[in-house]
């Protein structure tokens, strides 16, 4: 077992180019590379034994857990039916077409339609084509520009890492790409002028949109696109009035909004959408993650009412839509997301996603609110982030050469429970399963504790 183990590795370091990892360090075998190998509820181990308690559901996508028959035997009969047919020319599948309808049944109010893709990635890409095609049909060419927030996360490939506002994904890769914009982002903790309320911090930011529309000129931006909740760019609630201010914005210069759900989608915030969460009112919808629990590649776009009619106009005039991939609604895929819907209801995860989120904030609050290196913690549902500071008072930052936040993930990794260092910051994130228990959050809690009181001792 460990010749085999020694073998893989080797290999790894040779032939794997891992995402979203230092290329160098891993080749070289200086930087931790683990092999995993199995998962069960919220634990997961590799092929040494060693078991973590996932306490960031892979990369906040298993949504109902590891191992769960009833998906695995889902994806396994559609394989030996039907593993694969198109969906291009009207074909589908019994699983693609009550999916379909499952998702608009669990969607705010207004949603009409899902195009299907793999990835949370292609599903924005493919937004950004509808919002340009939706202004084409409407005979307004020139309204094409799409504003993002900084900080806000949105994808990795050309035109949705130009969305995505974090430089790791900007630098020495020429991006961002016109037409796309950022505007300020939410984070209430990081605003430059303290003074402000919650409630002002939302009324700037929502003048700052304003700005630069009219700066642009309201004829050429054509949509908004932001996560309920900022989640890779720092796991941020939305300060006091921030979705309404922004709305209305929005409205007064008819400028589409499209909600980011990937993360939020599916129960994460204690609702099935982070939109009623939050009174937003989107024209598109983006979904991914919780929609399969990741059991199975799988994303989508909600669309509206408003957008489908314009849609249908636009092939009445120009004929089939020039878009679609071999595998949209793949039968696999889409067969695992049918299952997942399923248990996300009969284990009630959407309510244990609130009530044992809560409880889990509320205990981490306990355990580490009051250090004096910790600036805050915060989260909604099954979200949670803690953000250390050099100093709480003056509210100063640590040096990012001194990576406190990774060496903290880094510490409580060891201790055999999995967080993340979110980038751009010392920031802890979470996002467990929703199917966490009390008592999985209690020990989450006391090994952050641990973590958090051992490595902020020597900095
Ligand atoms: N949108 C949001 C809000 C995300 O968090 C992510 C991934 O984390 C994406 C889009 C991109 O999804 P994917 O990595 O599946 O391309």
């Amino acid at each position: 077992m460990l010749e085999q183990s020694n073998e893989l590795s080797a290999w790894d370091r040779d032939h794997f180019f891992h995402p979203s990892t230092h290329m160098g360090t891993h080749a070289r075998g200086e930087s931790p590379a683990r092999i995993m190998a199995g998962g069960e509820g919220v634990t997961v181990w590799d092929n040494t034994g060693k078991k973590s308690i996932d306490a960031f559901a892979g990369l906040y996508c298993v949504n109902v857990g590891y191992g769960r028959q009833k998906i695995a035997d889902a994806i396994a009969s559609q394989a030996k039916n039907l593993a694969y047919y198109h969906a291009y020319v009207g074909h589908g599948t019994e699983a693609s077409i009550t999916l379909a309808k499952m998702i608009i049944d669990r969607a705010p109010k207004g949603m009409s339609r899902v195009y299907f893709g793999l990835s949370g990635s292609d599903a924005n890409e493919t937004n950004i084509k509808l919002i340009w095609y939706y202004n084409n049909v409407l005979g307004r060419p020139e309204k094409k520009k799409i504003i993002s927030r900084w900080r806000g996360y949105h994808g990795s490939g050309v035109m949705t890492g130009s969305l995505t506002g974090l430089e790791l994904f900007h630098n020495a890769f020429d991006l961002p790409r016109a037409p796309i914009m950022h505007t300020e982002a939410p984070y209430y903790f990081r605003r430059a002028d303290r003074s402000m309320s919650e409630e002002q911090f939302s009324q700037y930011c929502a003048d700052k949109l304003e700005e630069m529309i009219l700066a642009e000129g309201p004829d050429t931006v054509a949509a908004f696109i932001g996560e309920p909740i900022l989640g890779t760019g720092g796991i941020v609630p939305p300060p006091a009035g921030y979705w309404q201010k922004i709305q209305a914005v929005l409205n007064k210069y008819d400028v589409l909004l499209v909600a980011d759900e990937v993360v939020t989608g599916f129960g994460r915030l204690g609702t099935m959408f982070g939109s009623d969460h939050y009174g937003i009112k989107p024209d598109l919808i983006t979904i991914a993650k919780g929609l399969t629990s990741a059991y199975a590649p799988l994303s989508g776009v909600i669309v509206s009412d408003k957008v489908w009619q314009v849609l249908v106009k636009g092939s009445d005039k120009l004929g089939s839509l020039g878009h679609g991939w071999t595998y949209s609604a793949h039968p696999i895929c889409v067969a695992a997301g049918v299952a997942n819907l399923e248990l996300i209801d009969e284990m009630d995860l959407v309510k244990n996603a609130g009530e044992t989120g809560a409880y889990f904030r509320a205990e981490l609050v306990k355990a580490v609110g009051g250090h004096k290196h910790v600036g805050e913690v915060r989260g909604d549902g099954m979200l949670a982030a803690v953000e250390f500071v050099k100093d709480r008072d003056d509210r100063v930052f640590f040096d990012a050469s001194l990576k406190v936040g990774p060496q903290i993930a880094t510490a409580l990794a060891a201790n055999g429970v999995i967080g993340r260092a979110m980038p751009q910051g010392d920031i802890l994130g979470f996002a467990p399963p929703l199917c966490l228990t009390r008592e999985e959050a209690d020990t989450i809690v006391a090994k952050t504790a641990d973590a958090v009181k051992s490595v902020l001792a020597s900095v």
